[in-house]
């Protein structure tokens, strides 16, 4: 038996319901697939049955890398690597259908990273399919005007459609995280918003964020100077607060700001 390292936040999925499901919201034959932090093996040998064309496996804990190697041998490539420091924008030539039961503690930052790196509409992939901490998934799929909503769905939006597809209770990991989770199901948008660097988006969103429950009047001013002609073209009333203005609003804001510091 393998002992799970908190650190490195490993809850392995034993549930044989969940990991069907998951393994049945997109086909996998004869695609090439990525799978991020495969720990023991249950979801990838899962993977490997329906057939796909080649699948690559980022695993940062060595153990877990030798288990890995013994149990799939040649059937699977194996990076040991830290998935934040891996570039996903050169990992193959095809695109990938990327699974995930994500390291909890940085699934936002991994979420983040992958969009913050897609240069316009270039996708590396055309589907990922990832387990959350439902509380992170619930912000992520959360719309304007609701409580969840914030910074991270935000970006989400900018360039993927989510949906939920279900709910995960502890007892279906080993060891039993101490909170829900959730699947999630991502895939590409079309006809993307351009921006010059998604770096202004994050700096617009942090801004605006800083206190949700205020009127969005001063964080407006401080990024445009106190022009307010920005908002009344926008039609933006600046009495409201953060989370009643839609994703498109926040990219049209910062293409606004873009053009102001160009
Ligand atoms: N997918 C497996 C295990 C999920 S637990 C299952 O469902 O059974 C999270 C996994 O991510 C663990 O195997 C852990 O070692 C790995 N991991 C944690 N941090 C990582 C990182 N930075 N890069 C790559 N893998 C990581």
């Amino acid at each position: 038996m393998i002992k799970a390292k908190k650190s490195l936040g490993q809850n392995f999925l034993i549930n044989e319901s969940i990991i069907d499901k998951i393994l049945n919201i997109v086909d996998i034959k004869n695609k090439t697939i990525l799978e991020i932090g495969p720990g023991s093996g249950n979801l990838t040998s899962g993977i490997l049955n329906k057939e796909p064309k080649k699948l690559i496996v980022i695993e940062k804990d060595e153990n877990l890398v030798e288990l890995l190697k013994d149990k799939f041998q040649k059937k699977i490539q194996i990076l040991n690597e830290d998935v934040l420091k891996v570039d996903e924008n050169i990992l193959d030539n095809e695109i990938l259908t990327v699974f995930g039961n994500l390291p909890y503690n940085i699934s936002t930052e991994i979420l983040s990273k992958w969009i913050l790196n897609i240069k316009d509409e270039n996708f590396w992939f055309d589907n990922l399919i990832l387990m959350f901490q439902k509380e992170v998934a619930d912000r992520i799929i959360s719309d304007f005007n609701c409580k969840n909503y914030g910074r991270l769905s935000i970006l989400v939006n900018w360039k993927l459609d989510v949906e939920k597809i279900c709910d995960v209770k502890p007892k279906s990991f080993f060891p039993k995280p101490k909170v829900d989770s959730s699947i999630l199901f991502f895939k590409p948008k079309k006809n993307i918003f351009k921006l010059n660097n998604p770096k202004n988006l994050e700096k617009i969103t942090r801004i605006f964020f800083m206190h949700r429950r205020k009127m969005i009047k001063k964080p407006f001013n401080q990024l445009f100077n106190g022009n307010t002609k920005i908002a009344s073209k926008m039609d933006i009333d600046l009495n409201k607060r953060p989370q009643n203005l839609n994703y498109k609003t926040y990219l049209k804001l910062t293409d606004e700001y873009e053009k102001l510091i160009s």
